[in-house]
């Protein structure tokens, strides 16, 4: 379905909990998020009609999303049953990658396509950092089994923090050297926890660019989405650029956003939302009334546009 400007909506980002296993200083509370009752938190079976109401209305892509996504209950076997919907092309997940060790083959077998894989740091202790608890050796064996589960290309999403590991950006780029992997780097966004962040931890995605100057610039190729992409020479994966601040890309925006408890956000970088429970059954207004309600562009600029309601392991990503 087209927006009030044009933009073809037809990728749906679900978060299916706002829980998580580790505490990323940007993302969350370091002592964590309390548990919502049942009947706060959507069903899974409300999600399916949810997608089910998408996939009428012409949505092809569905990802799905946290606080951490493999934390909920039945998750593998909410995929299996969407995968079947007709429409519905592609099923991704965004993942901390801690229980990929587990669920990356049963997942496959559902029939999920792809997988995207966060981490922040290559280096033990400061992985454990700004996780506050996690292994790296964990979420390492999780890439590992999903590369052995046939995700290709595995995508690793890396968080850029100003002073926490721009100096490792040189280590990411060079793992696309002899492996399919696509490192993106993503603009920290002044969202929930790190919305009153120092501005020295916020860096443009240029700052890749300024640091291997090797990289070359990738024609689009027609993967759609919101990263610009680029190559070492003779590399086998690519490195993308997430600029959600420094290259706004909403003109080209085709996603919005249902939260684990059940509120449509037709924009990442706003408050704005719309509550399930408004709707009855009828999914197909839901969706539609947010999709009319996305705005242009973000305003994040502007101090008094900053979203504070909810953290990031509240929305996705
Ligand atoms: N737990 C999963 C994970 O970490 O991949 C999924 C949810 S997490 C909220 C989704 C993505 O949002 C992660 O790549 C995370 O690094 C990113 N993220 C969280 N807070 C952010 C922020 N303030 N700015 C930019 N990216 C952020
Ligand atoms: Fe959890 Fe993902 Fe947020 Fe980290 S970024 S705290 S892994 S939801």
């Amino acid at each position: 379905m087209l927006d009030e400007y044009g933009r073809q909506i037809d990728y749906l980002r679900i978060s299916v909990t706002d829980l998580c296993n580790l505490r990323c200083r940007y993302c969350m509370p370091g002592s964590g998020v309390e548990k919502k009752a049942h009947t706060e938190i959507l069903r899974l079976e409300e999600i399916e009609q949810v997608v089910r109401a998408a996939a009428q209305l012409g949505f092809k892509k569905i990802r799905f999303t946290g606080g951490e996504p493999l934390v909920r209950r039945g998750l593998t076997e909410l995929i299996s049953r969407i995968s079947c919907i007709p429409g519905i092309e592609d099923i991704g997940l965004t993942t901390n990658g801690v229980l990929l060790k587990e669920y990356a083959l049963p997942l496959r077998g559902a029939g999920l396509r792809r997988v995207n894989i966060s981490i922040d740091s290559l280096q033990a202790a400061k992985y454990h950092w700004i996780t506050r608890v996690g292994e790296l050796s964990g979420v390492m064996e999780g890439i590992e089994t999903a590369m052995a589960a046939g995700f290709s290309p595995i995508k690793l999403n890396v968080v850029l923090v100003g002073g926490f590991n721009d100096d490792e950006i040189k280590d990411f780029v060079d793992l696309t050297r002899d492996r399919e992997i696509e490192v993106r780097f993503i603009e920290l966004m002044p969202v929930g926890e790190a919305a009153d962040w120092d501005a020295a931890h916020f860096l443009p995605g240029s700052e890749v660019l300024e640091r291997v100057p090797e990289l070359m610039p990738l024609p689009f190729k027609g993967r759609g989405g919101v990263a610009r992409y680029y190559k070492l020479p003779g590399s086998r994966g690519d490195v993308g650029l997430i600029s959600p601040l420094s290259d706004c890309f909403c003109g080209g925006c085709n996603r919005i956003r249902l939260t684990a408890d059940g509120k449509l956000k037709p924009c990442l970088l706003s408050d704005f939302e719309l509550d399930i429970k408004a709707y009855g059954t009828d999914m197909r207004c839901f969706l539609t009334d947010a999709i009319r309600a996305k705005p242009m562009r973000h305003h994040i600029h502007q101090q008094d546009a900053v979203p504070r309601v909810r953290n990031m392991n509240q929305i996705g990503g």
